[in-house]
């Protein structure tokens, strides 16, 4: 059977394997902003992304979160479990920054006193606007008791990732997951990734920029940003 490209997304591309409930995830040497409408070329960005989600996912599931990712394929590539996505971004807030900051007028790195949740409608040709639960359960995104379980595995995802990150020099501000059923049993799972590409991480001392934004405020290089990122987590992993 030929492997067929599924879908061609901003960051990854997704290919169809042998195996009908497992796909191909290939990270990409891109970045883009506006939802699409500016991209560039970064050498090595994709393996860089590909290695700090294949790092945390590993993290998160020996830690008891069920995620899509079956094994690393190569440098760039990842075998995962086939999924009906959710079609809505999973955001939590720490601290404000982005639009949360533009929206409300307040000043980013304002600590938030409780973590901000916030479902977004993956839609890039209506700018993924803001949605919510009655919404999302209304028009059959997901039901309640599907939102109910991504909720609590995004808090779940906080409580461990906050103080990794913090063992790494880095503040967690901000991330967007994604969840899915898996094809083989309908089973609701984290999938997609985590990487600077969908959090935002602020240097615990200097406060610099270590994510998306380097790129998109034009800050300093996108891949040695990431490749950094990756082995201050390393290190830390390796004191534990
Ligand atoms: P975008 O769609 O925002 O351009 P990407 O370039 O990261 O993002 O593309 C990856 C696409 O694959 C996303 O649309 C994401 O929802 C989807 N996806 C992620 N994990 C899975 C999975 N396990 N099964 C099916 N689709 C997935
Ligand atoms: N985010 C994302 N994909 C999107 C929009 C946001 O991964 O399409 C992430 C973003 O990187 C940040 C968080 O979600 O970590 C909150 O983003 P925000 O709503 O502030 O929007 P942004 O300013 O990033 O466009």
């Amino acid at each position: 059977m030929e492997e067929k490209l599924l879908y061609a997304g901003k960051a990854k591309q997704m290919w169809t394997t042998q195996d009908e409930d497992q796909l191909r995830v290939v990270y990409l040497d891109q970045a883009t902003q506006l939802n699409g409408k500016q991209k560039e070329h970064f050498a090595g960005k994709g393996e860089a992304a590909h290695a700090i989600s294949d790092l945390i996912f590993h993290y998160l599931i020996d830690h008891g979160v069920e995620t899509h990712l079956i094994k690393k394929l190569s440098e760039k590539e990842d075998l995962v479990e086939k999924c009906a996505m959710i079609p809505l971004e999973f955001v939590t807030r720490n601290t404000v920054a982005g639009h949360f900051a533009s929206r409300f007028g307040l000043e980013e790195g304002t600590p938030l006193s409780q973590p901000v949740e916030e479902n977004f409608y993956k839609n890039d040709e209506l700018d993924d606007p803001f949605i919510n639960e009655s919404a999302a359960v209304a028009l059959k995104m997901a039901t309640e008791e599907e939102l109910t379980r991504c909720w609590a595995i995004c808090r779940q995802v906080n409580q461990l990732l906050t103080p990794l990150f913090k063992k790494a020099g880095m503040q967690l501000i901000d991330f967007k997951l994604e969840f899915g059923r898996r094809s083989r049993d309908q089973r609701v799972i984290l999938a997609d990734e985590f990487s600077p590409d969908n959090c935002r991480l602020w240097d615990q001392k200097t406060h610099h920029h270590m994510d998306k934004d380097v790129f998109r405020r034009n800050l300093a290089d996108l891949t040695t940003t990431y490749q950094e990122v990756y082995s201050r987590l390393q290190s830390a992993l390796e004191e534990d």
